[in-house]
């Protein structure tokens, strides 16, 4: 995967580069980054990328000339690209979308700068607008990298593991299950015995329940969205029944008839 971003900060990108996995990935080969400054293809002593808007208004607008130019010469470069704006304007993005775009060849990467750009850029020369969430940043740098950094993880290889991103939060439209690390104990919370008992069946078993669990109370929708593993049934189902139990328990004590519980 080729990352080539059009920017008119494109030293914003040098500590992104050099981090993490990201650098590893870039190391190793598997991606490649490039930033590439729309002000070298603007016009004229000032190098001007942006100008005022049409019919008034305050702020200011990214022109089209050096944005296309800019473009068209990192087409060549991978001419399989698709090529992104982002903006807040466009499909929010979210693991699926990381997944699609982890498979291909190139991403050119258009970020916008004061008002945003010229319309005619977003007719002619996106393929595709890309928002990282309802809320408006200053520019699409951030965002660029937001994207970069989601589907960089998405691509064989990148994690060391290659089982580690199938098992994040989202992969099967399910949190995460919880996580513990040395100390055993640490201010008196204790490490959940199952996961120091060497039993791999129901190490399992509990992660399938904590990301369940975890799900249930903070995602709900994500569970409503596909079907449910025979697993999940089965974890499903024992809730149900624990619960049934609490609520019948309380019934024989006498207690359901609270007022205000009708
Ligand atoms: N006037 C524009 C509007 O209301 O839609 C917002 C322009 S914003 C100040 C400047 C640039 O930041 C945008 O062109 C875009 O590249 C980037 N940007 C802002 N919010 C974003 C978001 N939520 N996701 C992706 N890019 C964003």
């Amino acid at each position: 995967m080729v990352f080539n971003v059009l920017t008119i900060f494109p030293e914003m990108f040098k500590p992104f580069w050099e981090h993490g996995i990201v650098r590893r990935a870039i190391e190793s080969g598997i991606i490649a980054g490039f930033t590439t400054n729309i002000r070298d293809f603007a016009k004229g002593r000032h190098k001007v990328t942006d100008d005022r808007p049409y019919g008034g208004g305050s702020g200011m607008i990214m022109k089209p000339e050096p944005l296309a130019a800019a473009i068209r010469a990192v087409r060549k470069q991978v001419p399989d690209s698709k090529t992104v704006l982002l903006s807040p304007q466009g499909s929010v993005f979210n693991q699926n979308t990381a997944r699609e775009f982890a498979q291909l060849k190139g991403l050119i990467l258009v970020c916008g700068r004061y008002e945003g750009v010229d319309e005619r850029i977003c007719l002619n020369y996106i393929d595709e607008e890309i928002s990282i969430g309802d809320f408006v940043l200053t520019g699409g740098e951030l965002a660029a990298m937001v994207l970069m950094d989601a589907v960089t993880r998405m691509i064989p290889g990148a994690l060391g593991g290659e089982n580690a991103a199938n098992q994040d939060s989202f992969a099967e439209d399910r949190l995460e299950h919880a996580h513990y690390t040395r100390p055993q104990n640490f201010e008196d919370e204790q490490v959940p015995s199952v996961l120091l008992s060497g039993d791999h069946q129901a190490i399992d078993r509990w992660r399938i329940e904590t990301a369940l669990k975890r799900t249930f109370l903070k995602r709900k929708d994500l569970l409503l969205k596909r079907p449910l593993s025979t697993e999940e049934k089965e974890i499903l189902r024992q809730w149900c029944f624990e619960i049934q139990k609490i609520i019948c328990a309380e019934s024989v004590h006498g207690i359901d008839a609270l007022p205000g519980d009708q």
